[in-house]
């Protein structure tokens, strides 16, 4: 059966020792420090201690250290975190580039160089979207496959002189496989051959109704190239956002995702961080994935130095020891001790992984070899 020692299971927490000890003797297990207990007993201090515990497979336990949901009342609105997928060539860079320019900032700024893995757009109403900036639904996928639910809506972008393709069914299928909603930005309506009506026709074979043939599937006409219809779009995507009530508490220890992060010469790791909750701060200590940091400096998507980011933001991040991949789990801990205990056992984790795997592979071809 599955075990996990107690002081795996307090790293895991990034709790002390001492500490999942005395939970343990309240619940009538006396243990010291080495001993392993089963997985039934380590979810139960797991949720003594208010985390969340997931067992990725049987033989496998794995933990994350989120904790657990906020209260109602301590959350707050949060901006909507938007992906945009849809089929190679309909425009899904156009888009993200068109929308960008919708920034009343950076109309001030008089456009935006730096590019980071995700940008938030200030609407003229006050408003803020998150777009992540891995468009594909490849990204959407591996993060997914990491456990990062990062996504709170799909814009599914379909060229109206085209139609439905196969990465645009290959795009419902992933987002209706996550639960999470799609607004149709038909693309291209300039073009003298675009028909939105056919778009809108061929919708209905995968199950999205849209508005106009009675269903709830809200959809837009753009052109990404001419600029149309992308006021209406940010539009739907609020109107999409209210319906899900995505809340979130900032007055707290932030935890997010990582959507991207690179060695860059003279600045060393640095990650692209999406906010999930909590506020992040300058001399925050995190564990990312396997590894771990301190926040040396923080930016926001236009390069601006900032002090902190809040839920929905996303934010580069200096001060990584380690080069983190996208999709794993960032979280602020107490002390550096902690995030060194983390991400040493992680790390360990995944050696003993890849140690696995080789082996394997290396049977595999002996036997391919014969
Ligand atoms: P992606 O592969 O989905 O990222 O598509 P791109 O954004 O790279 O666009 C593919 C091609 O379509 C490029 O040549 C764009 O200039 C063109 N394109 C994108 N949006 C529009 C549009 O709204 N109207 C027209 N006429 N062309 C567009
Ligand atoms: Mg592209």
């Amino acid at each position: 059966p599955e075990t996990i020692t107690v002081q795996e299971l307090a790293n895991r927490m990034a709790e002390r020792g001492t500490d999942v000890i005395k939970a343990l003797m309240r619940m009538g297990v006396m243990a010291t420090i080495n001993q392993p207990i089963d997985a039934d007993t380590a979810e139960l201090v797991v949720s003594e201690f208010g985390h969340n515990m997931r067992r990725v497979a049987e033989s496998d336990v794995e933990f994350s250290i989120r904790r657990e949901a906020d209260a109602p009342e301590a959350t707050q609105p949060r901006p909507p975190v938007v992906t945009i997928m849809g089929h190679v060539d309909h425009g899904k860079t156009s888009l993200l580039d068109a929308l960008r320019k919708t920034d009343v900032a950076a109309r001030e700024a008089g456009g935006i160089t730096q590019h980071i893995g995700a940008y938030q757009v200030n609407l003229p109403s006050g408003q803020k979207i998150t777009f992540l900036d891995t468009p594909g639904h490849e990204a959407f996928t591996s993060m997914r496959a990491r456990g990062a639910n990062v996504t709170d809506l799909v814009v599914l972008v379909v060229a109206a002189d085209d139609g439905i393709m196969a990465q645009t069914v290959e795009a419902i299928t992933h987002a209706k496989a996550a639960k999470v909603p799609i607004i149709v930005a038909v693309n291209k309506i300039d073009k003298p051959g675009a028909n939105p009506q056919r778009v809108h026709q061929e919708l209905l074979q995968h199950e999205l109704v849209v508005e106009d043939l009675g269903g709830d599937v809200l959809c837009v006409n753009v052109s990404a190239k001419e600029g149309t219809n992308l006021d209406k779009l940010e539009e739907a995507i609020l109107l999409q956002a209210e319906i899900l009530d995505l809340k979130a508490n900032a007055d707290r220890q932030a935890e997010g995702a990582i959507v991207e992060a690179k060695v860059e010469r003279g600045r060393g790791s640095v990650a692209t961080v999406l906010i999930q909750r909590g506020t992040l701060k300058v001399g925050d200590v995190f564990v990312a994935g396997a590894e771990w940091g301190r926040v040396r400096a923080l930016l926001d998507d236009k390069g601006n130095q900032i002090e902190e980011a809040g839920p929905s933001a996303p934010v580069e991040v200096l001060g990584l020891n380690g080069t983190p991949q996208a999709g794993d789990e960032f979280i602020v801990v107490d002390n550096e001790n902690q995030a060194r205990d983390i991400a040493e056992y992680r790390q360990a984790k995944l050696r003993q992984q890849t140690a696995a795997t080789s082996g394997r592979g290396t049977l595999e071809q002996m036997f391919t070899q014969l």
